[in-house]
């Protein structure tokens, strides 16, 4: 998979960066900036996890998922089951190959009705058999699933659904750790006393991780028998909810058991699409109704977002609201996609200690193509030319927005180029 590219060192002997490990910080920063980077445009990250295997975990997170993609919502679903992938052969994905380019690996797109896609990543797709068995140990796991999301060309989502195999092991808590910005679990259970009591302890883990517990799943509550209809407690129902109650966190619904399930999950193709009418399909309707508060003013944003294409980043170094005269010892820059002659986008980001030729190559990792400064010298502006990055200097002291607005515009009065050094 990709990584954020190394800058090649002229002289290894005489390279005081390799040699006091100060080129590993650089790169560690820019991975996890990177990473940020690619979390940054997912609004909500969830966590579907369970006690135990065979509760339905990985069979709920694709319905989910195609609950939430069918209401224009867009969706990503990560398999991080490293033992036992099970979503590429849920959505009838696993020929798949994978490709990428520099901006990353391509997800899979699963598509149905009406332009509704999933981004799907799973590490089915890099295995070459089927039955192939995958032995990681701990920290391989968790250097996957970074790379899973931070090299992954994710794009613009509105919600990430990540699949974690049961229990409490290496899994959930790397998702716990490598993601800041997590929305939640979500548990899935079944009714019976031996299932919940294991999801008592994802709820213990989830708070001693300080990650927020969305709620909990009562699958295969009940069956509704084909022939004669009447109701059958297989698994007893109500276990989940109460023990949900019991452990003060939201219960989200019951999904009964329905043979179609099994059918639709080996055909690849998952019953929310299949049977829209079933009671299971209702069920999801309904259990996805209160994520949905997660994606406030999102058909907006979507409508706004898809008519606009980035085709210029603009990095401006900014202090105290304005344009920072000194962009070497600036604490923040203002990046701003833009699209035309029109801002689509801003937000700040915090660059590496100062060193030279650092932040241009950190600018580059952003995707930036052009810097608007106020004074920068001569080998500065080479470090970013190296880099693609167009350098404009001797810009005013406004605020940031105010200056790439005249940028575009063509109005920005730009005066000599005062470097500090
Ligand atoms: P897990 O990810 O928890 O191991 P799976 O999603 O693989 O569980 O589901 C295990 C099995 O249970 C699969 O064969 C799946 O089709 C079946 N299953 C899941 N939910 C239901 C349900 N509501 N009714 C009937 N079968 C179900």
């Amino acid at each position: 998979m990709k990584r954020a590219k190394k800058e090649k060192c002229g002289s290894k002997s005489t390279c005081a960066s390799s040699a006091d490990g100060r080129e590993n910080s650089l790169d560690e920063f820019l991975e996890n900036q990177a990473l940020r980077d690619r979390m940054s445009r997912i609004r909500n990250k969830l966590l579907v996890m369970s006690g135990k295997g065979g509760v339905g975990k990985s069979t709920v997170a694709v319905n989910l998922a195609v609950e939430l993609a069918s209401r224009g919502l867009r969706v990503g679903l990560l398999d991080a089951d490293f033992h036992g992938p099970s979503i590429a052969g849920l959505l009838g994905l696993e020929e798949h190959k994978l490709t990428g380019d520099e901006n990353g690996l391509d997800p899979v797109r699963f598509a149905f009705a009406r332009k509704a896609v999933i981004k799907v990543m799973s590490i089915g797709f890099l295995l070459n058999r089927r039955d192939e068995a995958v032995i990681w140990r701990g920290p391989m796991k968790m250097g996957a699933i970074k790379q899973f999301l931070r090299d992954v060309d994710w794009g613009e989502l509105d919600y990430l659904i990540i699949d974690s195999p049961p229990g409490t092991g290496d899994e959930p808590l790397s998702v716990c750790q490598i993601l800041e910005g997590l929305t939640g679990a979500v548990i899935v259970t079944t009714p019976q006393k031996i299932a919940v009591d294991d999801v008592r302890k994802s709820i213990t883990f989830c708070r001693q991780l300080k990650t927020k517990v969305l709620g909990v799943i009562e699958n295969m509550s009940g069956l509704v028998c084909p022939k004669c209809g009447e109701h059958i407690d297989v698994f007893s129902t109500g276990g989940g909810e109460l023990m949900a109650r019991e452990m003060g966190v939201p219960f989200l619904g019951r999904i009964p058991m329905d043979p179609r399930v099994v059918a639709s999950g080996d055909s690849g193709a998952p019953i929310v699409i299949t049977a829209p009418d079933s009671d299971v399909s209702k069920s999801y309707a309904v259990l996805a109704e209160p994520l949905l508060i997660f994606a406030d003013h999102h058909k907006e944003n979507n409508a706004k977002e898809r008519s606009t294409t980035v085709n210029r980043k603009i990095a401006v170094p900014t202090a105290d609201g304005k344009l920072c005269m000194h962009f070497g010892h600036c604490d923040i820059f203002t990046l701003f996609d833009v699209s035309g002659s029109g801002i689509v986008e801003s937000r700040t980001v915090t660059p590496p200690p100062h060193e030279p030729g650092v932040i241009p190559k950190w600018l580059n990792s952003l995707g930036a193509t052009h810097i608007i400064a106020g004074g920068m010298g001569a080998r500065a502006q080479d470090f970013f030319r190296q880099f693609g990055i167009e350098v404009v200097v001797g810009a005013p002291p406004l605020p940031p927005e105010e200056v790439v607005r005249q940028y575009l515009a063509g109005t920005l009065e730009a005066g000599e180029n005062v470097c500090d050094h």
